[in-house]
């Protein structure tokens, strides 16, 4: 089941693609099949040009990858910063499709990004960016379509502007055309703390395979953004020990404990965890291999290679990012008998209530909170026992299970379709 030499590549398609191959491989995936489903159907690049506050015009590179339609639209986030490549962008939107069917919602994958630095920009400036960038990709998106949603560095108001600009041009408001817009526009309750809550909700279920209560479970977070934060903050209230927490710009360590509530006041007043006082400084590589019984990355893509996965002292890894593991790094985790729950499981429970505020959008009618997190319990929990049984009936590990699993289902949509000709 391992990887070749030629699959132990680092970037984002490329890991994608070499978990693609041989999850390919031990389904004896038809050959055809395996061709159509290894590239997307469809890769937009824009150019777009700006008006900054001070009167330049600067031009940005963006990007839309529509990797599959096969099982409903295409669903994926739109990411803005300044290390955005098409590779990137490519990888994540087949690794978007795979989460659709991982968690079997009647979505395919796609993924956005614009090439830039928010750290740097106005909001005017950022209002303009995405209002051109929507105007761009328009004919490609919508309902039926292409449905974006909010990822690094983009959240409720970036996509309140999406969905404004989509309005506009089709002479109404179409609130089902993106998802994770603020709450007064059509958006859906418990979407902001969605993926962090599906981050915990499958951490419970690994638990219970360990005989382990969260009240003896310290955890380390790379990352306090949508992602991190939220996770941290149920956690906390579920009863786990937070230890540690990083994000870009350092970290914080306390053996005892983070109080969790003071940390995310501090991080709103500071921009971010560095110097807390109720912790240690710590550095976010640091933090990657302190002792802990679960590690959850919530940044950024390959911060666990061959370099230092060996190091890794958790017992279950949590990828609340997407990629933030490299295929070397996977055999070594899995060698050492770390129970990886992959991103494609683990972090689904953002895109499946963004598949909620969509089916809301289109019903034009609006759940409660208890409503939306028994379902996502429901479909997680579910997603979680397919991909472990999978894995265990197969003699895979729970990666490549959640791949086969998905391509699977996949694969299967495609052969009723058919291929149009
Ligand atoms: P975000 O922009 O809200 O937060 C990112 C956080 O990571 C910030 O705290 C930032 O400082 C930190 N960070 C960035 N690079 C880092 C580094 N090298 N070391 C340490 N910290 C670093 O983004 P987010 O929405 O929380 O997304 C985080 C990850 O989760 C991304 O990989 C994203 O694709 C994935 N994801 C997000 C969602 C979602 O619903 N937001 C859903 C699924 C997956």
């Amino acid at each position: 089941m391992g990887y070749t030499e030629a699959e132990k590549e680092l970037s984002v398609y490329e890991s994608m693609a070499a978990r693609f191959d041989v999850a390919a491989r031990q389904l004896k995936l038809d050959a055809g099949l395996y061709k159509y489903m290894r590239c997307p159907n469809r890769e937009i690049i824009v150019h777009i040009p700006v008006e900054m506050d001070n009167g330049t015009v600067e031009v940005f590179d963006g990007y839309r990858v529509q990797h599959s339609i096969a099982r409903g639209p295409s669903k994926g986030g739109v990411r803005y910063s300044p290390q955005v490549t098409l590779d990137e962008i490519r990888g994540l939107a087949a690794e978007m499709t795979w989460k659709c069917a991982v968690v079997n919602i009647p979505f395919g994958g796609a993924k956005g990004g614009v090439v830039c630095d928010p750290e740097k920009l106005s909001r005017g400036e950022l209002e303009r960016i995405t209002r051109r960038y929507t105007a761009e990709i328009l004919d490609y998106i919508g309902p039926e379509r292409d449905v974006p949603a909010p990822d690094m560095n983009t959240g409720e108001q970036v996509m309140a502007w999406m969905m404004d600009t989509y309005s506009m041009h089709v002479r109404h408001t179409v609130t089902a055309s993106v998802t994770g817009k603020p709450l007064d526009l059509g958006g859906s309750r418990g979407r902001r703390e969605a993926t962090g809550r599906g981050c915990m909700i499958v951490c419970d279920q690994a638990l219970k395979r360990f005989g382990k209560t969260p009240e003896s479970t310290r955890v380390i977070i790379q990352g306090f953004g949508n992602v991190g934060s939220q996770a941290a903050r149920l956690m906390y209230e579920a009863g786990y020990r937070i230890t540690g927490v990083a994000d870009l710009h350092g970290g914080t360590y306390n053996s005892r404990g983070i109080d969790i509530p003071a940390l995310l006041e501090y991080a709103h007043e500071a921009k971010g965890v560095k110097g807390f006082p109720g912790g240690e400084a710590a550095e976010s590589c640091e933090l990657l291999e302190q002792d802990c019984d679960v590690l959850l990355p919530a940044a950024t893509e390959s911060v666990i290679t061959s370099r230092n996965a060996s190091r890794i002292k958790a017992r279950i890894l949590v990828e609340g990012a997407n990629s933030p593991t490299t295929p070397p790094a996977d055999e070594i985790l899995f060698d050492r008998g770390v129970f990886v729950i992959p991103d494609i499981l683990a972090n689904a429970g953002g895109v499946t209530v963004s598949y909620f505020e969509w089916v809301q959008d289109r019903q034009g009618y609006f759940w409660t909170e208890n409503d939306v997190n028994d379902r996502l319990k429901h479909i997680q929990v579910a997603a979680f026992n397919d991909v472990v049984h999978y894995g265990e009936k197969h003699n895979v590990n729970n990666r490549i299970a959640a791949y086969m699993l998905a391509i699977d289902r996949v694969a299967f949509s495609l052969k009723l379709r058919g291929i149009y000709a």
